[in-house]
């Protein structure tokens, strides 16, 4: 078997043009020809033309490795390693099953299921036993969901880490591949929740004394019961005379917006 090794050169930070350059520090890969029968091999899908991360930045250790691995290939040819697991499609696919049964949405499940088949097709993994928390972390990094101030990498992420606790509970890996917040808060999507800020005393004297008609009677409810916007507009409109105009919210009045969960406060 011919091995090549040779530089993926990331074009963000090297513009080295030759695929064999000595030092230039991008991740070195190996590019073979597999001439059995197309299988898995160690989690990775086994194809005519292969092109492997060699998981290193190093001539001599990728030379060293492509050494190991060219030996565990020909014990996979002979036959003499058997390959054994659940891949990651069959895993999702009884996963969605387990969920159906319990009577929970699949939506959001099935979402990132796709996303995550998507991803181990085109970085060669097959199986999930080779779901390892680093490749699990870099596939996270693609996900097209915002943080920072939305919550919906969050929402999204713990849907899939429910997956990873399912497949340990089954059996099918060790432990989850999903580092535990609690335990490796470097892992934890941070984002901030919006900003909630009450009415000044001013803003409210202001408002009640601006608003009018409908507006202004429920500004008195809120501010009389203490009821939060939401719940003062279903009483309003539970509230024969009142019921008739749809009030939007939230509120805003001279810059200052009522938030429809909070009471008015004073
Ligand atoms: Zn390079």
């Amino acid at each position: 078997m011919k091995f090549t090794v040779w530089r993926r050169h990331n074009r963000d930070v090297c513009d080295s043009t030759s695929r064999y350059d000595p030092r230039c520090g991008c991740p070195l890969h190996v590019q073979f020809v597999w001439k059995g029968a197309p299988g898995v091999f160690e989690g990775k899908k086994l194809t005519y033309q292969n092109k492997w991360s060699l998981e290193t930045r190093s001539w001599s250790e990728a030379q060293s490795k492509v050494k190991d691995l060219e030996k565990r290939l020909k014990d996979f040819a002979e036959g003499k390693v058997v390959p054994k697991g659940t891949t990651v499609e069959a895993a999702l696919q009884e996963w969605y099953e387990f969920r159906d049964q319990d009577g929970l949405d699949n939506t959001k499940a099935k979402l990132m299921g796709g996303k995550l088949v998507e991803w181990c097709e085109k970085n060669n993994v097959l199986l999930l036993t080779a779901l390892t928390t680093d490749k699990t972390m870099k596939w996270r990094l693609t996900l097209p969901f915002r943080s920072g101030d939305s919550s919906s990498l969050s929402v999204h992420w713990s849907v899939i880490s429910a997956f990873f606790s399912w497949a340990a509970g089954m059996g099918y890996i060790e432990r989850s591949p999903v580092p535990n917040p609690k335990m490796n808060p470097q892992f934890r999507i941070r984002y901030k929740k919006a900003e909630v800020k009450p009415p000044t005393k001013k803003q409210v004297e202001k408002i009640l004394a601006t608003a009018t008609g409908q507006v202004r009677l429920l500004c008195q409810l809120m501010r009389e019961t203490a009821m939060a916007l939401v719940d003062a507009m279903k009483y309003a409109m539970s509230q024969e005379g009142i019921a008739q105009h749809y009030i939007p919210l939230p509120l805003s009045f001279q810059g200052c917006t009522l938030d429809p969960s909070l009471p008015l406060a004073l």
